[in-house]
């Protein structure tokens, strides 16, 4: 890899870029694309190539399902305890932390993300996979049934294969979120990681050969969405889909599921709100959310992109704002210096810069002016924080921008802050801000959505279930519990006595 960064890339980060063209990991082994094609995934930082990746056909990602089928029946994944599982699950989760630093390393060029953001995103990875490691060996695979009349119990089963598609926003994390609960149970997986982002997809493919995973328990499939996604959704060996990502694909993906009886999981966008107070210390609140808007450029779907402020604060509040973003230091993700990395692609630059001047041509009056965004010595897809304000009738008040934008609206009372807050077709996250307490559950828990959160913006406690409802998601969320229940069937069983 070429193109100036700050950091020297760690022997085991260049040993395993130079290895490419990188491969899928099918059954255990490293396996090319049956028609020979590849595709580039580049640093959006500098526009460099890291690596040429095989492009999976739908015959390739066919022998991935069956590797996960028989890694199924004959492996003892899914037969052996819990406990015995978690044992290689441990390993595995010892072995990512150890080599924290490379996987962070990775995921920052390949995501263009802040480099102590992708550190963190590796740790909640482990986090993830310990947590559901750890719980399910505590719950009882068979469970007796007080009926009147019979013995009766239920026994919970993994499914078997469980289909995995990721965005490339948070491409580790959310492979964590997604596959621990389902290897947890007892589930093999297949991944098909976002074409921006496959390479930490396929590092860790390659370090759960290292630790014993048994073959086929893990595979990924790196790909095109409409090539390697689309034949996985459609694929009818699978027990069970997950996908994250746009609620545009996510209808594709459901409907092709819908087609099998396949349960799919959706993980959408989302529009969220914050709703602020006018008895809240000002510079503070608006330090916290100048941070949750140019956390990873913007782009992350529970994200506060509505922020609907008392008017008695309003004008004080906007002035601490665009004091603050004026003042955030956009740079290289691996530039220890930067606060904000680049946008994933100049599609998504694209998309951006569309959406502040629809926003402008519908009416809504430019705070702060946001635009493209130079950083000397890298020629990467940077983009400055903008504001916009006005009416929530506006496209940039009602649609998935995916950047750092935020869009200002004022309220009278607390019945209209509510009103405005659930303005949205989307349902993933909100937060409210003040320092009434009552006041603040009370907003919490009327605003429509799976989260509200209260004086913070972006918390996910392992044990809190996250999802979205609406056009932000179905079929039950991730991180809580819960859902390690998705990735067991139950079976019955009842004698007459
Ligand atoms: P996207 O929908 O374009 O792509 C997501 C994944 O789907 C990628 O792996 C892509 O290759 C694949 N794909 C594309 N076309 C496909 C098809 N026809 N069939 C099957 N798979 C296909 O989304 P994106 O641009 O990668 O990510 C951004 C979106 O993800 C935003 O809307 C964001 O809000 C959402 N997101 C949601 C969550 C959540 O937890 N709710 C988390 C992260 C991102």
């Amino acid at each position: 890899m070429s193109g100036a960064t700050a950091v020297e890339l760690l022997p085991e980060v260049r040993q395993f870029l130079a290895s490419g063209p990188l491969k899928a990991v099918i059954g255990g082994r490293e396996v090319e694309s049956c028609s020979g094609q590849r595709f580039e995934t580049r640093d959006p930082g500098s526009k460099t190539v890291l690596a040429e990746v095989h492009a999976m056909q739908p015959a390739d990602v066919d022998r991935a399902v069956q590797a996960a089928a028989e890694a199924f029946r004959i492996t003892g994944w899914a037969r052996a305890p819990a406990n015995e599982r978690g044992v290689l699950l441990h390993r595995l989760a010892d072995a990512v932390e150890k080599r924290k630093k490379a996987f962070a390393q990775l995921e920052s060029l390949d995501c263009g993300k802040i480099y102590a953001q992708a550190e963190g995103d590796v740790q909640n990875f482990v986090d993830t996979l310990r947590y559901y490691t750890s719980i399910a060996q505590y719950i009882q695979r068979r469970e007796a049934l007080a009926v009147s009349g019979h013995e009766a119990w239920s026994v919970r089963f993994p499914w078997g294969p469980c289909g995995f598609i990721f965005p490339w926003n948070f491409p580790f994390l959310l492979i964590g979120w997604g596959i621990s609960p389902a290897l947890a149970a007892g589930n093999p997986v297949v991944i098909k990681p976002a074409e921006d982002t496959p390479l930490s997809a396929l590092y860790l493919a390659r370090l759960a050969k290292e630790v014993g995973i048994p073959d086929g328990v893990i595979n990924v499939v790196p790909g095109l969405g409409e090539v390697a996604g689309a034949a996985l959704a459609a694929h009818p060996g699978l027990k069970r889909m997950s996908f994250t990502g746009s609620p545009e694909v996510g209808r594709l993906v459901a409907a092709s599921c819908g087609k099998n009886l396949v349960p799919v999981k959706l993980e959408l966008g989302g529009k969220g709100a914050a709703v602020v107070f006018d008895d809240v210390n000002v510079p503070q609140t608006a330090r916290k959310l100048v941070e949750a808007i140019t956390f990873h450029s913007g782009q992350v779907c529970c994200d506060a992109t509505r922020w609907i402020v008392q008017k008695s604060i309003f004008d004080k509040f906007v002035a601490a704002c665009v004091d603050r973003l004026k003042r955030v230091k956009i740079g290289h993700e691996l530039d220890p210096g930067s606060l904000m990395g680049p946008l994933i692609n100049q599609k998504q630059l694209d998309r951006v810069l569309g959406y502040l001047r629809r926003g402008r041509e519908e009416g809504a009056q430019l705070v702060l002016e946001g635009g493209p965004a130079e950083v000397p010595g890298h020629d990467g897809f940077y983009v400055k924080p903008a504001l916009l304000a006005g009416s929530l009738d506006n496209v940039a008040a009602r649609e998935e921008i995916f950047g750092p934008v935020a869009y200002l609206a004022s309220f009278d009372d607390e019945q209209q802050a509510v009103a405005m807050a659930n303005q949205t077709d989307y349902g993933l996250a909100n937060s409210v801000w003040t320092n009434d307490l009552s006041r603040a559950y009370r907003v919490a828990e009327n605003m429509l959505a799976a989260n509200s959160w209260v004086n913070a913006h972006n918390l996910f406690p392992h044990g809190v279930p996250y999802g979205g409802i609406n056009k932000s998601g179905m079929g039950g969320g991730v991180l809580s519990v819960e859902t390690l229940f998705d990735y067991w069937r139950s079976l019955s069983v009842v004698r007459p006595t």
